[in-house]
């Protein structure tokens, strides 16, 4: 799909929503919708089909770059100061309104105030957060190629780190070893700072890496992703690193049951709610429901997390071409934590499954 066709798509989501024009400003988004990949960059979009207004503003660092990176279809304007040029390019004509979208959830308070301050006489602002990432829900054929792309590497990475073992090294050079594989086989970066936590630590479903070495006969919770070509992939894997205590050979397999059974319940049609609900059930029918304080999964593609949601509070329905992580946790404090977690593909029949590691316990020692 062309940037000029996601404009497209954009501009009848506009006129849905009764906005006559958007100004798209999360650069996560600009980048999703021109191809720019600078860190200073707008986009203004209008809803008239008729008469489309594409204006992508960027400042003088990135004439060359933006000229490289956009279709024609996108008027370019090089500002110093790129929101003041946005508000001048919008007119709302003698006694009419035009309703200006602006990203709430991304725009400050002091870039709404210089906006709000230049804005013509009848250019109205409007809170419109979650446009853009609702057309991102749904990936085309292109960003599911780069997402399987960047699973693959991240699981290659994983494997090559596991090699070198566990026992002995300390979680941070665990950590530091994956990222910087991951980043020498071609990834633009990790998806975000890779979690390594081994025994009591991994009780914490965000652990930072410490420098503590890890010890044999533990569990050691890994969960880490690629970034590449835009586009982010998301993995857990929980690892033995010799003879583990009853207690947690038990956890692992009750999360391992959770998350295989919960990801064949994954389709299009079915709700994020009722997903999560199939992982909760099982882990609470274990004993373990209070241990299990985080939603199932989230949406991944051009960030490593957003829509849709597979929670307790969802109100998603799952469509097919979205990419979603299905990770039921179980977390016992001062004791020890599981996760698995798998990236897949909804389809119309169930799921495409991104992740190609096993999930039998293993051990690494
Ligand atoms: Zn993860
Ligand atoms: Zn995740």
């Amino acid at each position: 799909m062309t940037t000029m066709d996601r404009a497209n798509r954009l501009t009848a989501l506009l006129a849905e929503r009764e906005l006559d024009a958007l100004l798209v400003t999360n650069l996560v988004n600009v980048r999703w919708l021109t191809g720019f990949t600078g860190s200073n960059g707008l986009a203004l979009v209008n809803a008239d089909p008729a008469h489309p207004q594409r204006l992508f503003l960027t400042d003088f660092r990135y004439l060359t770059q933006s000229a490289e990176q956009l279709d024609a279809g996108w008027r370019r304007e090089i500002a110093p100061e790129i929101l003041p040029a946005a508000a001048k390019a919008l007119n709302a004509g003698d006694g009419v309104t035009l309703r200006l979208g602006f990203d709430d959830a991304s725009l400050s308070v002091k870039d709404h105030g210089t906006l709000a301050g230049r804005l013509a006489e009848g250019v109205e602002l409007v809170a419109a957060g979650g446009v853009v990432e609702q057309l991102r829900l749904v990936k085309d054929a292109g960003e599911l190629g780069k997402i399987r792309a960047a699973a693959k590497l991240a699981d290659a990475a994983l494997t090559e780190v596991l090699g070198r073992g566990l026992v002995g090294r300390t979680e941070r050079d665990v950590a530091l070893d994956l990222e910087v594989t991951m980043r020498k086989a071609g990834a633009e970066a990790a998806s975000f700072a890779p979690i390594v936590a081994a025994g009591e630590h991994s009780a914490l479903p965000h652990a930072v890496p410490r420098d503590v070495a890890i010890p044999a006969g533990t569990l050691v919770t890994i969960d880490w992703g690629a970034q590449l070509d835009g586009y982010a992939s998301d993995c857990t894997r929980t690892y033995a690193t010799g003879e583990l205590d009853p207690r947690d050979r038990e956890i692992y397999e009750v999360v391992l049951r959770a998350q295989e059974i919960s990801l064949a319940a994954v389709r299009a049609g079915a709700g994020g709610r009722e997903v999560d609900a199939v992982a909760r059930e099982i882990i609470t029918a274990a004993g373990h429901g209070e241990h299990f304080g985080h939603g199932l999964g989230h949406g991944v593609g051009a960030e490593v997390h957003e829509g849709p949601r597979l929670s307790q509070r969802s109100d998603s329905t799952l469509a097919t071409g979205q990419v979603v992580t299905v990770e039921p946790g179980v977390y016992v404090p001062g004791a020890v934590g599981v996760r698995i977690e798998d990236l897949a593909v909804v389809t119309d029949d169930g799921c495409e499954v991104l992740t190609g590691l096993p999930k039998h316990l293993q051990t690494i020692a």
